[in-house]
This record gives C-alpha cells, structure tokens and sequence, in this order.
C-alpha cells in the first residue's frame, strides 16, 4: 500500500476549526523555522477512525526544544521544558495543553547490528512506538499540509483490526507494552494479531513482565480504569495470563469477575456519594483478597501503596460475612454503625462489589446516607457542664449511643433523649 496519502480533506471534516487552525499554524512555523513537522500517535489513529481525540503530540525534526519556544511565543502559550527528554509542553490560557517533541533517532534493525542511518527521521522515531496503529504521522509544514506518512502499513491493520508490534523485540524492550496491547485491543475491539500474541507470550514466559517497576505497571493499570470498559480488559488479562504475572497469587474465577463487575457499577454512585475514589486501590481491594500477610506487604511496596491498606483489607474481610448478612435482613442502621462505622470510599467499594441484590444495595446507600447527614448538634461539653458527667470515657459512650439513636430515629430530641440514656445506665 501507498506509504503517503492526503489526508488533508479527513482533517477539514472531522477536526474542529479551532485546532486545525492551530495545526495549521504550527505547520507554518515549521515553514519558518526549516523544520518539518508532524502531529502522531493516538490523534492521527483516532482521525482515521472517525474518534474525537484532542491529544495533540507533535513530533519535530530538528531541535524540538527551539522549535517549542518559537511556537509558544508566537501562539502565546505558556511552555514548560522537559529538556533532559527534549520535549516541551506548551499551555493555552484556557487549559488546552499540546505537546512537542524531538524526532528520536537510535534505530537498530536487529540488536547487533549498526544504527540504520539511511531512512528519515520520523520514520525512526515512529518505529520506537509501541504498536503500528499508533505509529502513523502527518505532516504539518503548509505545502505538505495533511500528508498521511504510514511506513508499516498501518492503515491497514486499522482496518483489519489488528494489533501488531512493529518489530520482534517490541515487548522485551518494553514489557508494558504487553498491557498496552490488552488496552487497545479491548478499547477497539480489535484482536492481537497473531505473530504478536506469540511473541507476547514468549516474553510473558521469559519472566519480563515482572522485571519492570511497580510504578509502571501501576500507571498501565490505571490506564485501563479510564477506559469505558475496564472489564473487559482486566478479563483479557487474565484470559492470556498476564494478570498471573502481575499478581501471582490472584485466582481469576466467575465469582471474582462478577464482584468486578459490580465495582465498576457502583463507581458512579460511590462517587456521588464521596466525590473522590481510589478506583485503583479499590481494584485491588478485590484482587488481593485473603493473600497472607506477607505477600501483601510485598505487594503494597511494589505498588506504592499506604500501609493502612492492609489493615483496611483485613478488617473488612473478617467483617463483611456478618455486615452482609445484617443489609440482607435489614438490621437497623446503629447495628451496622457498631460493626463498620463510616467507611472510606474503598471499603464501601469493596462491601458493595459483595451486594448482588438490589434491595439490599438500596438498603445500604440508605444507610451510607444516613451516616453522612446525621450530625449531633448536642457536644460532649454539653454533657459535661449542664448534666454533669465528667469521665470522659463515660462521655464518649454517652454520644456514641445517642449518635447511634439518631441514625435510626433523625427525629429525636436530642436533650430528651440524652436524659433517657443516662436514666437507663443507672
Ligand atoms: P490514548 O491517548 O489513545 O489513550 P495513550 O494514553 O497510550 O493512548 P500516551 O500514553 O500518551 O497515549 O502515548 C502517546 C503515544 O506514545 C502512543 O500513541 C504511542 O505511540 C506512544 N507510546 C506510549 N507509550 C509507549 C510505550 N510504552 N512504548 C512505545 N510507544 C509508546
């Protein structure tokens, strides 16, 4: 297949005027400064798809840095440096960000061999990607404005639906990229194209996969979380046995995927309640259930995560048996106070994923609720001056019941039902 296309006509009816005026622009001061440049990755792939995708990744041939400073000054863009990777971002005043890189060279056909030095740079820097899709460029400079530049005939493996690596050492070179694949599959529903998947298992055999920081993986993870449907990712994973690399100790079974499922259903709601969730604790919350001890120790170092998440995983497992049975039976809400209080964001993520029924589910955001508006406008002073109760130990008793009494009864007269309480302890 052709190696250049005019793609200019796709760009006019599928970008928005606004960026591809500034595509446009920065186009021209490639014309300015001599230095050709190009947008690539995702944005170049998603416009041949028909997906709206406003990542905006320029490439330059040349000095990236130089060429970064001439456009922000002309576009007045505030830019930040990342000199030691020589690229730069550049920030518009309403948050819009574009990113500018230098075209990479080191390219070495096979690991022996010398530098390749006779094909263009993009081109280069374009095999450095991680799968074909994703290695596809346009060219900017106002006479070649909207040229396709596709090398590894990656236009038609978007058609296929294929994802493919561009060279046998893709994944050994970048062992994340294993993860990635499952992304990209899942997100397009496309298939690993079959050399790939073979080359990726041998890598997965070759023990690569667990040479690479926790932190990477981490962040490949979460990659996928923010897909629309994370599951599907995470049931490929597994499927291939890559979750078995990442967590060795994980048993991926029917009743694991459906304690998923409901996370990522409850998200919204969880959300809504508590504005902010740690989806990636929250995942393994589920995945790292009844590891021992020090395993999970392990884990939580590897993956940056805070101490408190052992403590929190264990608690929750010994109590979630007796909590579940008490929302099932709809036990009166100071009855599930005693037993988990107000929990974080990820330990309710955690008893729901358990909830399959919806009268119980409804029974339990009720309860949520009702934890997070009933305030006691009554204070320990309170007892301590006008009724006279001064061990505080006996204080803190004393508001916890009359705490518990509101959360089933958000009517009562606080002062009055102070009085019973104390009646009833003498
Ligand atoms: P999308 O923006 O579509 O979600 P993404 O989040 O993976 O994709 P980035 O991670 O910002 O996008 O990557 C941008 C481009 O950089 C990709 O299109 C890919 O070509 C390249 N890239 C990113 N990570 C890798 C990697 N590990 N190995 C090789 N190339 C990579």
């Amino acid at each position: 297949t052709l190696k250049f296309e005019d793609v200019k006509h796709l760009m006019v009816e599928r970008i928005p005027s606004r960026i591809l005026n500034l595509l446009r622009l920065i186009g021209s001061y490639g014309e300015d400064k001599k230095m050709p440049v190009y947008v690539v990755g995702g944005f170049v792939r998603d416009l041949l798809l028909g997906l709206e995708n406003y990542d905006i990744d320029i490439v330059v041939e040349g000095n990236g840095l130089e060429f970064a400073k001439y456009a922000s000054k002309q576009l007045g863009a505030k830019m930040v440096e990342h000199e030691k990777f020589l690229t730069a971002s550049l920030f518009f005043k309403d948050g819009f960000r574009i990113d500018i890189a230098t075209a990479r060279t080191e390219y070495y056909e096979k690991p022996a061999d010398l530098p390749q030095v006779d094909i263009s740079t993009i081109k280069k820097d374009l095999y450095r990607r991680d799968f074909t899709i994703n290695a596809m460029a346009i060219k900017l400079n106002t006479k070649e404005f909207g040229l396709l530049y596709d090398f590894f005939d990656s236009r038609k493996d978007l058609k296929e639906g294929l994802i493919r690596v561009l060279h046998k050492l893709s994944f050994v070179e970048d062992p994340t990229r294993i993860i990635r694949a499952v992304r990209f599959e899942q997100r397009f529903g496309f298939k690993i194209e079959e050399e790939t998947l073979r080359i990726l298992n041998e890598t997965l055999n070759g023990g690569f996969l667990e040479k690479v920081s926790g932190q990477r993986i981490r962040q490949e993870l979460e990659k996928i979380l923010e897909e629309r449907e994370p599951l599907n990712a995470i049931k490929r994973l597994a499927q291939l046995k890559i979750l078995k690399h990442i967590f060795p100790k994980t048993y991926f079974t029917s009743v694991m995927e459906k304690k998923l499922e409901n996370l990522f259903n409850n998200l919204r709601i969880i959300k809504e309640l508590y504005k902010k969730i740690n989806v990636f604790y929250s995942l393994l919350r589920i995945l790292l259930e009844y590891y021992d001890i020090d395993t999970l120790k392990k884990v939580i170092k590897k993956y940056g995560i805070p101490k408190k998440f052992i403590d929190e995983i264990k608690a929750t497992e010994t109590r979630l048996p007796p909590l579940l049975n008490m929302i099932k039976y709809k036990i009166r809400f100071s009855d599930i106070y005693k037993v988990i209080g107000k929990p974080s964001a990820e330990t309710t993520a955690h008893i729901m994923s358990y909830i399959d029924d919806e009268d119980s589910k409804e029974y339990f955001v009720e309860y949520l609720k009702r934890v997070f508006s009933t305030k006691l406008s009554i204070s320990g002073n309170y007892l301590k001056e006008k009724m006279n109760v001064k061990n505080s130990v006996e204080i803190g008793k004393v508001m916890n019941e009359l705490y518990c009494r509101k959360l089933d009864n958000p009517s009562i007269n606080e002062e009055e039902e102070l009085k019973k309480i104390l009646e009833d302890e003498t």
